[in-house]
């Protein structure tokens, strides 16, 4: 038996036009190396750097949202380390005065229920990132090149405190760093470009029989850039430390910090480089750049630009719109647009229970057919919200508003709300209001079912329900709880 313990470093991209001490783009163009560089950014003698106001901005603006404490005095490090992508020989980032520490934010743990658990932050520091190696893999001994245009992108590190249990747990945490860093529009947390990547810290507490735990010796590894490769890299990493320990009985006291790299092909990790002691980066404060200060006034003009983040809005569409956490969650997840199309439908039909029900399920369902987000969808919201008030209204069946629902993603390239009218006559699905064509129907169901009726008045009440669907059949739409009304009384009166 034994405890995971696990503790994330996440590298994220802040949403900078430019880099962070020069003003090079940060767009990504990785077919074409080294265009967005600068004396600044090559690390070229004599040029100096100059913090870009906004990268700081939108640091303090994910700092104030992971819950940390922001300081008023921050200052700049070098971080010396030899290695061709990183051409000054250090990288400036933040050592002993971060501009943020001692956050948290609630993990959701279970889906349904909504309970969650605090996972602390030690810090968030800013730092600049560094350029990419290019290996030529042609096997024609082709050298090997370095892109710079990364060089200097602004980051912001989040250190968490190892409370994550299980490799689940890290992924979800990690989801949780995606939805609130693009909801507030800190990053936009594109993987696959390298904007989010994190590095995990594993270890194992051993139960013994009796006495304490015994900690085994802690493993980072490093750069992770998907939420699934984190995942099986925990999980690999956790089998093969639970091995090892059995084999060698090591702990933590017999063996330093070691690295590791994961191979997503393989689904292993493997030994890379022996992590340098921080002394060995020997950080110093980087005489180019000035500190920074903040006071309370600037401080309260990012939170007044803060919006809202994905746990606040769980509570409010829980507490507004009575959803399920579950149904919340859905909706969180799928970003910020889809979310406010959900709002925007809720709004304008009334009904956030019915809403979230066609959001999460049809038009959930319809954005994988045709893998399309929320924007580039058909329908907008006023129309679909118009749809769901004539169900709500009892003009429509919910069956019928499906076929409507759709008839309108084949028809014209932007539906109008006259387009759910003329689809709904074209089609004949208005729900008959007229008391007289339902008792027709009924009269005429009743007589040609002689078997049904006879079973039901003896007392096998299920035998209703066939009758009931023949009804709505002749109907083509009609409320079906006034059917199974009238047609109840038609049963049990004479
Ligand atoms: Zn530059
Ligand atoms: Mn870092």
């Amino acid at each position: 038996m034994y405890d995971i313990i696990i503790g994330l470093e996440v590298h994220v991209q802040l949403q900078t036009q430019t880099k962070i001490f020069c003003g090079c783009n940060t767009a990504f163009h990785p077919d074409q190396p080294n265009v967005q560089t600068c004396p600044v950014c090559l690390g070229l003698p004599g040029s100096l750097p100059v913090l870009n106001k906004k990268a700081y901005e939108l640091g303090v603006k994910t700092a104030l949202a992971l819950d940390c404490q922001i300081a008023t005095f921050t200052k700049w490090d070098r971080k010396q380390y030899f290695y061709p992508d990183l051409p000054k020989g250090y990288q400036i980032s933040q050592y002993d005065l971060p501009f943020s520490v001692d956050g948290g934010i609630d993990l959701i743990l279970n889906a349904d229920t909504g309970a969650t658990r605090r996972i602390g932050i030690i810090r968030a520091h800013l730092e600049e990132d560094a350029g990419k190696n290019l290996h030529d893999e042609s096997g024609r001994g082709r050298a090997s090149g370095v892109d710079l245009n990364r060089a200097g992108t602004p980051l912001v590190e989040i250190v968490t405190q190892p409370d994550l249990r299980s490799a689940e747990e890290a992924r979800a945490f990690l989801e949780e760093m995606h939805a609130l860093l693009t909801y507030l529009e800190v990053s936009d947390c594109n993987m696959q470009e390298g904007s989010l990547r994190c590095d995990a810290n594993v270890n194992l507490h051993v139960h013994q029989p009796d006495g304490p735990k015994i900690a085994t010796p802690i493993v980072e590894i490093k750069n992770l850039n998907s939420f699934r490769f984190t995942e099986q890299a925990v999980l690999f990493e956790v089998d093969r430390q639970w091995r090892e320990y059995q084999r060698t009985r090591q702990t933590i006291k017999d063996a330093p910090k070691s690295t590791r790299g994961f191979d997503p092909e393989r689904g292993v990790t493997y030994p890379m480089r022996e992590k340098e002691e921080a002394a060995d980066y020997r950080y110093f404060p980087d005489p180019d750049l000035v500190p920074v200060t903040i006071t309370e006034a600037e401080l309260n003009a990012i939170r007044a630009t803060m919006g809202e983040t994905p746990a606040a809005m769980r509570q409010r569409y829980q507490r507004d719109y009575q959803l399920s956490a579950y149904d919340t969650a859905v909706i969180i997840a799928q970003g910020k647009p889809f979310a406010t199309y959900f709002e925007e439908v809720a709004k304008g039909c009334g009904d956030g229970k019915q809403a979230a029900n066609w959001m999460t399920q049809d038009v959930l369902r319809e954005l994988k057919e045709r893998q399309q987000t929320i924007a580039a969808f058909a329908i907008r919201p006023e129309v679909l919200s118009a749809m769901v008030s004539r169900v709500l209204k009892k003009q429509l069946t919910i069956k019928s508003a499906r076929e409507v629902f759709v008839e309108l993603l084949q028809s014209e390239a932007t539906p109008s709300i006259v387009r759910i009218d003329d689809v709904v006559a074209a089609k004949g699905l208005a729900i008959v209001q007229d008391d007289g064509a339902i008792d027709a129907a009924i009269a005429a169901v009743i007589a040609r079912n002689e078997k049904a009726v006879a079973d039901y008045r003896a007392g096998k009440q299920a035998a209703i329900g066939a009758l009931i669907g023949q009804v709505m059949r002749e109907l083509k739409g009609a409320d079906a709880q006034a059917v199974r009304e009238k047609l109840t009384a038609a049963l049990s009166g004479e």
